[in-house]
């Protein structure tokens, strides 16, 4: 299986040696560079054992890489990409993650290999906390956290190879950036709005949250880790990182209702929450809880609002009990 490095001009050769020593932990694997730059200097002779090398002239803004980024994942398809924990790298990670039904994991600062699988390590809540957790489901796109390994040292011979016809601008071709009618209306225009949490549990289920949004009118929002799955769009993020709404109505699914999404909510008329955990945080900041599993929840409510077609009246009450 082979690793991929995903690095830009914007990266230094330092920035690439240390990426390299992430990547050597993961076992021994074909490592390859795939490389954004009008030039190759410098990291030519970096101990990789393929350069693929996408020349690109202009200044470009993240997403306009996604579509070679996502030809070369087709031809490659490496059960691991790394990143840098910059802009670019996390914004490419976690769009082209949403694509590939991929785990991205933002700020890695140690790697295991282990038996069925890898363990990962990152820093949490505000850095004051490292977390641990097995994953054994790939393909993994991973952000390295700064300074979190040794350069690796000593030079290499590369294959380089040049992609001459790179495909760059996305603008025409945005298919894989998920929810783009929601975009295009700002979240805190809806007067519903549906957030899906971790519980929701997979970007099948994240798929069919937006299908129920379609169905009400509604705008979709998530939470940190539930964007971080790659199971929404990053627009999506609502919280204290991200956006703050003030809809007539406020659906939380599978969210335990932690402050920084909290503070993205509490101005919602009303929140209505499914939670499975009776003692989610969530319950005591809602109008209205329900303790359940929110894909049965979403999948009842999607077949209620199919099949009354245009006779929406009293449709959601119905379903839920008051606290
Ligand atoms: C500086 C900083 C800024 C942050 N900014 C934001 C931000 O802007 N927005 C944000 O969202 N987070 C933010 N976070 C992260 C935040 O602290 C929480 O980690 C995050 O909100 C938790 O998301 P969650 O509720 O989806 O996941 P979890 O806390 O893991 O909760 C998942 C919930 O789903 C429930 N569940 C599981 N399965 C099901 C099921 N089948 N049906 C129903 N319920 C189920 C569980 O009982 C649990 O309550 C920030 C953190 C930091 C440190």
């Amino acid at each position: 299986m082979e690793v991929a490095i995903v690095l830009s001009r914007h990266n230094s050769r330092k920035e690439a040696r240390m990426l390299i020593s992430a990547a050597k932990t993961l076992g021994e694997r074909k490592i390859s560079l795939w490389y954004f730059s009008n030039s190759i200097e410098g990291m030519n002779k970096l101990p990789v054992d393929d350069i693929i090398w996408m020349p690109i002239s202009e200044d470009f803004l993240p997403y306009q890489l996604l579509p070679a980024l996502k030809e070369r994942y087709d031809e490659f398809s490496p059960d691991v990409l790394i990143f840098a924990d910059d802009y670019t790298g996390n914004n490419l990670a976690v769009e082209l993650s949403y694509y590939i039904n991929g785990t991205y994991i933002k700020g890695v600062t140690d790697i295991k290999k282990l038996f069925s699988g890898y363990l990962f390590a990152k820093r949490v809540y505000g850095l004051h906390l490292e977390s641990q957790r097995e994953y054994n489901s790939p393909p993994y796109l991973l952000s390295i956290a700064k300074d979190s390994f040794e350069e690796i040292r000593g030079d290499g011979l590369p294959n380089i190879k040049k992609i001459k016809n790179t495909t760059f601008k996305a603008s025409r071709n945005r298919k894989f950036i998920i929810h783009k009618k929601e975009k295009d209306r700002d979240l805190a225009d809806f007067e519903v709005v549906l957030i899906g949490g971790r519980g929701i549990g997979s970007k099948n289920n994240a798929k069919s949250l937006v299908y129920l949004a379609k169905l009400m009118g509604a705008g979709v929002g998530a939470t940190r880790p539930a964007i971080y799955n790659g199971w929404f769009d990053l627009s999506c993020l609502v919280g204290a990182s991200g956006k703050s709404v003030s809809p007539k109505l406020c659906m939380v699914f599978g969210a335990s209702g932690c402050m920084p999404l909290l503070l993205g909510i509490k101005k919602s008329q009303k929140i209505i929450a499914v939670n499975i955990d009776p003692y989610a945080p969530i319950f005591d900041n809602c109008d209205v809880g329900l303790v359940d599993d929110c894909n049965k929840v979403i999948k009842s409510l999607i077949e209620r609002f199919e099949s009354c077609g245009s006779n929406r009246s009293e449709l959601v009450h119905k379903d839920f009990k008051v606290k």
